[in-house]
């Protein structure tokens, strides 16, 4: 089982400093039709983004842009 920290590092492709609870996404993935888990993380102080990964294939995304 992934853990919420885990999830976000390979999300991120980096370390980051906290991460919140693993919760399903209600979008499949857009690739493969998998499910999709999102977490909302701290890369860094200043910021905080929520990351979705599919469980299925290596797709991912940020709300960044
Ligand atoms: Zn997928």
């Amino acid at each position: 089982m992934v853990t919420a920290q885990t999830l976000a590092e390979l999300i991120e492709d980096d370390s980051v400093m906290e991460a919140e609870q693993i919760s399903e996404a209600e979008t499949d993935c857009p690739e493969c039709s998998g499910n999709v888990l999102e977490v909302g993380y701290m890369p860094s102080v200043t910021e905080f983004v929520t990351g979705q990964k599919c469980q299925d294939c290596d797709w991912a995304a940020t709300d960044r842009n």
